[in-house]
């Protein structure tokens, strides 16, 4: 009896062992057939370099994926969820080739300007504006999305970042159009041209006509004392 059993026994374990072998076999020919319909080599030797991320010491990552994924993980770590990322895209492209402004937060300009309209405000709560408590005293990531920007920063910070923003934008503007090519036309041929041709006038015109306007009227003005003084009766 107990011989039959042990028979048995090792029977069983051959079958298995013959089952896993064939398991193994079919593994190993599934993977084979799968590398060679990518067109991939199994042989480690020509395998690319790796890096480790920087947000995460156990990602091993190929180098030329590695601004790809460092987008991806940084995301990630600051709690994006993958369908939130989806979301995304990077607008920049919008603005090549185009003359409207941009302006690319980071979170350290971020912090600066909410510190700087923090320390504007009042002290104590206030009627009417913004007082030193409604605004983040901790620098905050710069917000991906628009859920964020409503969840991270406070209403006092948002308007603190939309004035900076503008402010900046307004700058660049002024600084562009100083070099304006009105400064370099020549104004009297121009309106003497206009008066023939009957064109509308530009702003730069209209103000140089109502400059001559008030010269000939204060000089009319002058020569005329005795119209500009009132009589006590008047
Ligand atoms: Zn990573």
């Amino acid at each position: 009896m107990s011989d039959s059993l042990k028979t048995q026994t090792l029977q069983d374990r051959l079958d298995r062992l013959q089952e896993l072998e064939e398991f193994t076999e079919n593994c190993k020919k599934q993977l084979n057939d799968i590398f060679e319909t990518l067109g991939w080599s199994r042989d480690n030797s020509n395998q690319e370099a790796m890096e480790q991320c920087p947000y995460d010491p156990n990602h091993r990552v190929p180098v030329r994926s590695m601004e790809k994924h460092k987008t991806s993980c940084s995301r990630r770590k600051m709690g994006y969820s993958a369908e939130e990322e989806a979301e995304m895209f990077d607008p920049s492209v919008c603005y090549e080739n185009s003359s409207v402004r941009s302006f690319t937060m980071d979170k350290s300009t971020q912090h600066q300007v909410i510190l700087q309209a923090r320390s504007a405000a009042p002290l104590m709560r206030m009627e009417g504006v913004f007082w030193q408590g409604q605004y983040s005293g901790q620098p905050v990531d710069v917000p991906e999305n628009h859920k964020r920007a409503v969840c991270d920063l406070t209403v006092a910070d948002r308007l603190a970042l939309y004035d900076h923003v503008v402010g900046v934008l307004n700058q660049q503007k002024e600084a562009a159009s100083s070099n304006n090519d009105d400064l370099y036309v020549d104004l009297v041929s121009k309106l003497q041209k206009d008066e023939q041709q009957n064109e509308p006038k530009t702003h730069l015109e209209l103000m140089a006509e109502m400059r001559d306007y008030k010269r000939r009227r204060q000089s009319y003005r002058a020569k005329n004392v005795h119209i500009t003084k009132k009589s006590y009766t008047e």
